[in-house]
C-alpha cells in the first residue's frame, strides 16, 4: 500500500479536506520541522462523523462477534506489519525514542488482538427464576455511537485501547485525536480501511479546534459514551457537557504516582524501576513516578545510585540510536517544567544533575534529580510530566502511606519492599487504581487500567474491556 503518512479526515470510509480546504501542521518537537499539513476538521465534519457512525450502526451491532473478530485481526495483523512505518511516524510526531514506539505500537496491536479475542466470549448470564413459569436471562448490548479523544503522550497506544474494544462491543467510534499528534491516528484509519472495516463504523477528526469538534461530540444525542483520555480539568468539562444527554463518560485523568522504596528493597531492581517508570517518554505518562519516597535508612545509597543512572540517560532525536530520552511534546510542557523546577528549588529542593534546558536547545530538558523534595512544592501536587525525578525521605510505613495518599489523584502507585505483611498493608492502604509491588511496566492489554478519584473511572484492557462500551440488558421470558 501507499505511504500510511495521510493528511485529510477519515468520515464514512473515505478520505476528506475539510471545509475551505482548511489545514494545520504538524510539527516534529525534536526539530521543529514541519512533516506534513492536515485537514483541520470544524463542527462541520464531526457533525458528518457522527451521521456515518450513527448509519453505521444498526448493520454492525447485528454482525455476528466472530466476524467483528476477523476484522479487528486482520486490522491487528496489518498494524505488526507496518509497525515499522508506524513507529517511525509515531517519533516524528511525538518524539520518544524509537525503539519506545515500538513498543508502543506493539502494546496497541496487542489491545486490538486482545479485544477480537474478548469479543467471541462476552458472554450474558442466566438467572435463577424468582417467579414460576418464567427464566431470566442478560445479554450486554452495544450502547450506540462512541466518541473518543485522545492525548499526544501515546498517539496510537490510546486510541488502540479505546477503538477496538468499542468496535468489538459492536459499537461504532468517532475518534477526535490530540491536534499535536494526529498522523498515528489517520495511520491506523489508513489501515482500517486497508483490513476492510465496513464505511462509517471507525471515522477520525483531525483538528486544530478541539472545542468545537468536542462540543459537537458531546452535545449530539446520538452519541451515546464518551472515552476520554487526558487531563483533570478537560475531563471534568467534558463531564459536565455529556450531562444533558446522560452519556456513559469513561475518564482517564491524570496522575501524580507515589514510588515509594522501604529500607529492605533490592535496591538495584527499584533504582531500574524508577528509572523506566520516571523516564519513559521523557517523564511525559500519566503513571511516570511522580513522588519518590525513599526510607531515610536508605536514602543517600539511593540518591547516589540513582544520581549515576540519570546522568547515563542520553539527550536527543528519538531517531537517533542509543537516545533513551527525547524533547518535551511542546513550548508549554517546557514552560511547566521550568515553573516546577524553580519553584522546588526556592522552597529548599537540591538540585543533584540537570535542572534546565539541554543545551540541544529546543523543548530538550536534561534529565534532573531533585532532593529533598516537600510537600508544599508545586511538583509534589501536579503531574511533572518531564524528566524530573523527586526525592523525599520519609522514617514510617504509616508516614509514608499518608504522605502517598494526600494528593486529589489516584491512577498508579509503585512500592518496593521484601516483607510480604507490608505488601499487603500497603497495596490495601493506598487509594489508587492500579498498585504494582517491586515491579515498574504496570500496563497490558490483558490488566484494567483506569485510575479513582480525580484521576476517573472507567477501566481499559482485561476482562471488562468491553463493559464500558455495553448495556445490561435484562429479560423475562414469561408463559412457560
Ligand atoms: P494534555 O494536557 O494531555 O494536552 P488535554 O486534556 O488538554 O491534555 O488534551 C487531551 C485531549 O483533549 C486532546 O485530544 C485535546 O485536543 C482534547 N481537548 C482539549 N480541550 C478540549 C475541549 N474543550 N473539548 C474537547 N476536547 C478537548
Amino acid at each position: 500500500m501507499e505511504s500510511l503518512l495521510k493528511s485529510q479526515c477519515f468520515i464514512n470510509g473515505s478520505w476528506k479536506d475539510a471545509e475551505n480546504k482548511a489545514s494545520f501542521a504538524v510539527t516534529n518537537p525534536a526539530n521543529r520541522d514541519e512533516i506534513l499539513r492536515v485537514a483541520d476538521a470544524s463542527d462541520k465534519e464531526a457533525r458528518e462523523a457522527v451521521d456515518a457512525a450513527a448509519a453505521a450502526f444498526p448493520a454492525w451491532k447485528n454482525t455476528l462477534p466472530k466476524d467483528r473478530a476477523k476484522i479487528l485481526r486482520e486490522w491487528h495483523r496489518l498494524i505488526l506489519k507496518h509497525a515499522e512505518e508506524l513507529a517511525s511516524i509515531l517519533t516524528s510526531e511525538q518524539g520518544k525514542p524509537l525503539a519506545e514506539a515500538r513498543g508502543e505500537i506493539a502494546s496497541g496491536a496487542a489491545m486490538v488482538e486482545w479485544s477480537a479475542e474478548e469479543a467471541r466470549r462476552y458472554y450474558g448470564q442466566t438467572i435463577p427464576p424468582f417467579k414460576s413459569g418464567t427464566r431470566v436471562m442478560t445479554t450486554r448490548e452495544p450502547v450506540g455511537v462512541v466518541a473518543a479523544i485522545t492525548p499526544w503522550n501515546f498517539p496510537h497506544s490510546m486510541i488502540t485501547r479505546k477503538v477496538a474494544p468499542a468496535l468489538a462491543a459492536g459499537c461504532t467510534v468517532v475518534l477526535k485525536p490530540a491536534e499535536d499528534t494526529p498522523l498515528s491516528a489517520l495511520a491506523l484509519a489508513a489501515l482500517a480501511e486497508e483490513a476492510g472495516f465496513p464505511k462509517g463504523i471507525f471515522n477520525v477528526v483531525p483538528t486544530s479546534k478541539p472545542a468545537s469538534v468536542g462540543n459537537v461530540l458531546t452535545d449530539d444525542d446520538r452519541v451515546r459514551k464518551l472515552s476520554f483520555t487526558g487531563s483533570t480539568e478537560v475531563g471534568r468539562m467534558l463531564m459536565a457537557r455529556c450531562a444533558p444527554t446522560l452519556k456513559r463518560v469513561s475518564l482517564e485523568l491524570g496522575g501524580n504516582a507515589p514510588f515509594i522504596v522501604f529500607d529492605d528493597a533490592d535496591i538495584e531492581a527499584a533504582i531500574s524501576g524508577v528509572m523506566a517508570s520516571k523516564f519513559r517518554n521523557a517523564g511525559q505518562t500519566c503513571i511516570c513516578a511522580n513522588r519518590i519516597y525513599v526510607q531515610k535508612g536508605i536514602y543517600a545509597r539511593f540518591a547516589e545510585a540513582l544520581q549515576k543512572a540519570i546522568v547515563g540517560l542520553k539527550v536527543g532525536n528519538g531517531q537517533e540510536t542509543g537516545v533513551t530520552t527525547g524533547p518535551l511534546i511542546n513550548k508549554e510542557g517546557l514552560d511547566k517544567v521550568n515553573a516546577l523546577l524553580k519553584d522546588a528549588t526556592s522552597k529548599g529542593g537540591r538540585v543533584a544533575c540537570g535542572g534546565k534546558q539541554s543545551a540541544l536547545g529546543g523543548t530538550f530538558y536534561e534529565p534532573t534529580l531533585i532532593l529533598d523534595a516537600k510537600p508544599e512544592m508545586r511538583l509534589s501536587k501536579e503531574e511533572i510530566f518531564g524528566p524530573i525525578a523527586a526525592l523525599y525521605p520519609f522514617e514510617t510505613e504509616a508516614e509514608v502511606i499518608a504522605m502517598a495518599n494526600a494528593s486529589e489523584y489516584g491512577l498508579a502507585a509503585y512500592f518496593w519492599t521484601k516483607d510480604l505483611g507490608r505488601a499487603f498493608r500497603v497495596t490495601e492502604a493506598l487509594e489508587y487504581g492500579m498498585v504494582a509491588v517491586n515491579e515498574s511496566l504496570l500496563a497490558s492489554e490483558a490488566v484494567p487500567f483506569g485510575g479513582v478519584k480525580h484521576s476517573g473511572f472507567g477501566r481499559e484492557g482485561g476482562k471488562q474491556s468491553l463493559d464500558d462500551y455495553t448495556a445490561i440488558k435484562y429479560t423475562l421470558f414469561g408463559g412457560i
